[in-house]
């Protein structure tokens, strides 16, 4: 299979612009001919229903929860990046674009990050007007704050509840549209299967998770914004909900899975307490602005915080990083906390964490301004761990947090299969193999609101499509595979909880394919899951019947579907022979413990192609090309 990225070439900052020139339009009388089915509703879904109904075409939105408005994309806490220079702090659309390339270690594509550090301005423009209140100066300037990764200040936030109030944003523009007559919301109805007509998408079936009727839903294009994956590891910072159903059934349709093994451990989350935790609790990057990591400089000092004097303090990260210090990126801030902990000098009962302290912050600026930039925050923190992190320091540990990657997708964010498009998080996106902090959100509504409108209107524009009927014998197939799968899953009767197998799993990933690797590690983990695998189908108990609301069905079938992606993120880490960004094979690393990449044998985007039952993947490559930003050894220092 060759795979285009249809990438454009010549000057990087006219590429999108020359691009969109030569995409085809449609006409806005003939835009009402077609309809498009939207798959989620979160910050990429939203904003693409919301403007794809605006144009014109008919919408059709989808998502698993009551309400389009609480998509995951709500819990999002810290901020969008943009690149405003409103600091005057020598930030430009082009040093956006260099922080993210060379945050993602060099596994992105040059032209999609450079369109995204490019349409960061609009989005900006676009949330104000629509009146999300975000933080403000005295001047009326909207404020910054820093991430990860950066030395200027370009992340807009809204307190500790950035995402919320960004969806809540793109809601407004959605529910105007379903007031209009122009969206179709169907809430508490999730996909589970893809619907491929003579080579396109043209279709998705569902269950209403109320009644639990199977339908089928006929488009001329599906666009999925489900979302990423990272609740494979049963522990993450994600909503319970998260999954990878959508996308993972739309790749045994086809569609090729990009990078599965990259995937983001946040430095800075509530630390694990117990083996019946469901949930992990994260404590935003933003805190990092203000507070200092440290640990005790001797090993195992189970001395209070406060008891441990300045000089026996380690401050590691601003010790090993000095440029960038507290504010290094994810991956290397989430290495350097598991080497002091694993060096036996981690703080609390488990000696799993390391603290992030405010004191030094409190003194400076006094308690008022910390309690105004991150109440909430402290609050979640207080009742979570019946700790004042204003009278002691966090406890803080790395958690799952993000998925880079997803289902493989061109410049125009369409996949292989013609006619399927994938934004936000379940694409494979253009955060390379570690993303920087408040880059999500941006990269989702960059898709959503400018990306995407303009890209689908050249395939609608250039292809025919035939009225299908619901008889056709894709949709009958389609319609019959998420029947068994529901019937499969209720008949086992077996004597396993389906929570029971998801722990197993994550302990396997996390251990595994976590944020360290080894070749000796994945091996075993292959080996490991395809026999839960199959006990899972053998042994699992799901209670109550398919015609309900029945929640443990719903987790069953997404369970079933991680416990196949799980072996592909084993395969596909097996397969990378470097270590780049969140990817942290433990037999490639510098002197100094960074991650070695290898650029003259994997400077690739790896795409999976679903070999069929039983059968192994098949690997194809998409090469990568530096043309800008030359690779180098990433340093922080
Ligand atoms: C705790 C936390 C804090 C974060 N903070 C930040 C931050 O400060 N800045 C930042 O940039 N990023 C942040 N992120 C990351 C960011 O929030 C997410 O990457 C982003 O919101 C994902 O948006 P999305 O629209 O792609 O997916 P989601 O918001 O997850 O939406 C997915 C949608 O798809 C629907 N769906 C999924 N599967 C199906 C199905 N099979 N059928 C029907 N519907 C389906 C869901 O119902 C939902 O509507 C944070 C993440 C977490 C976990």
């Amino acid at each position: 299979m060759q795979l285009d990225s249809k990438s454009p070439t010549g000057p990087i900052e006219k590429r999108w612009e020359d691009h969109r020139f030569h995409l085809k339009l449609v006409n806005p009388a003939n835009k009402r001919k077609y309809t498009v089915l939207v798959v989620g509703s979160g910050l990429a879904g939203g904003s693409a229903a919301a403007t794809l109904a605006e144009l014109g075409y008919n919408v059709k939105c989808f998502c698993f929860q009551d309400s389009p408005r609480r998509a995951h994309s709500i819990a999002a806490q810290g901020g969008i990046n943009a690149a405003k220079n409103y600091h005057n702090d020598g930030d430009s659309v082009y040093r956006l674009f260099y922080d993210t390339v060379k945050g993602g270690d060099f596994r992105a594509r040059e032209s999609n990050v450079y369109r995204l550090a490019a349409i960061s301005l609009n989005i900006i423009d676009q949330c104000v007007a629509q009146g999300v209140p975000f933080a403000r100066e005295y001047s009326g300037y909207l404020d910054n704050r820093s991430f990860g990764g950066a030395q200027v200040s370009r992340t807009f936030y809204a307190r500790g509840q950035t995402g919320q109030q960004l969806l809540l944003g793109a809601y407004q523009a959605l529910e105007r549209q379903i007031g209009a007559g122009q969206v179709e919301m169907h809430p508490r109805t999730e996909m589970l299967d893809l619907v491929v007509i003579d080579g396109k998408a043209r279709g998705i079936v569902t269950r209403n998770l109320i009644s639990g009727r199977i339908e089928t839903h006929i488009g001329d294009a599906v666009v999925l914004g489900t979302g990423g994956y990272g609740n494979v590891f049963y522990l993450s910072t994600n909503a319970k909900g998260c999954n990878t159903t959508a996308i993972w059934r739309a790749h045994k349709r086809g569609a090729l899975f990009a990078n599965p093994c990259f995937t983001q451990i946040h430095p800075t989350c509530i630390p694990v307490s117990g083996e019946y935790q469901s949930k992990l609790t994260l404590m935003s990057e933003s805190l990092r602005n203000d507070g200092r990591v440290w640990v005790p400089l001797k090993k195992g000092d189970k001395r209070t915080a406060s008891q441990i004097p300045e000089n026996e303090r380690d401050y590691f990260l601003e010790r090993k990083y000095p440029s960038f210090g507290n504010l290094v990126p994810r991956d290397v801030a989430s290495r350097n906390a598991k080497q002091v902990c694993d060096d036996g000098r981690g703080v609390g009962e488990t000696g799993l964490a390391v603290y992030l302290d405010f004191r030094d912050a409190i003194q400076r600026l006094g308690k008022h301004v910390i309690k105004e930039r991150y109440g909430n925050l402290f609050d979640m923190y207080q009742r979570i761990t019946g700790e004042d992190p204003y009278q002691e320091p966090m406890r803080i540990y790395p958690a799952i947090h993000y998925t880079m990657g997803g289902l493989w997708v061109d410049y125009n964010l369409m996949s292989n299969i013609p006619g399927l498009y994938v934004i936000g998080e379940a694409n494979f996106s253009d955060h390379g193999a570690n993303r920087l902090g408040a880059s999500a959100l941006m990269q989702g509504l960059a898709d959503g609101y400018f990306v995407l409108p303009n890209t689908i209107g050249d395939y609608l524009a250039s292809n025919k499509f035939d009225k299908i009927e619901t008889s056709h014998a894709a949709v009958r197939d389609a319609e019959s595979n998420v029947t068994q799968i529901t019937r499969k899953l209720l008949e086992a009767k077996g004597t396993r909880s389906v929570d029971s197998f998801h722990r197993e799993l994550g302990k396997i990933v996390w251990e595994y394919c976590g944020m360290a690797r080894n070749a000796e590690g994945l091996k075993k983990a292959l080996s490991l899951i395809p026999p839960l695998r199959e006990q899972f189908w053998r042994d699992v108990k799901v209670l109550g019947g398919g015609e309900e609301l029945n929640q443990s069905l719903e987790r069953a079938g997404r369970v079933a579907d991680f416990l196949e992606l799980a072996e592909l993120m084993c395969l596909d880490a097996l397969e990378r022979n470097e270590s780049c960004g969140g990817h942290f094979r433990e037999e490639y690393q510098t002197p100094e413990g960074e991650a070695a990449r290898d650029d003259e044998h994997y400077s690739y985007a790896a795409a999976w192609e679903y070999g069929g039952p039983g059968q192994p993947p098949v690997l194809h490559k998409e090469p990568l090309s530096f043309e800008y930003v030359h690779p180098a050894q990433r340093s922080y220092k």
